[in-house]
């Protein structure tokens, strides 16, 4: 019993485009699990660069 499925994996297809968002680091390729109201709407980042979005100037 493993616990690792990425959260995408067990959404229907059709509803990807809403739940898919990656991390906007540049050069990041992970999971975007941490959203931030930025200037150009909502800004996902993961877990090691939240920061990016928090510091984002409002
Ligand atoms: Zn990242």
């Amino acid at each position: 019993m493993s616990d690792d499925t990425p959260p995408w994996e067990s959404k229907p297809a059709k509803q990807e485009a809403l739940y898919i968002h990656w991390c906007m680091h540049e050069g990041c390729k992970k999971w975007g699990s941490w959203g931030f109201n930025g200037r150009y709407g909502v800004e996902w980042f993961c877990f090691e660069h939240k920061d990016d979005g928090a510091k984002t100037p409002k």
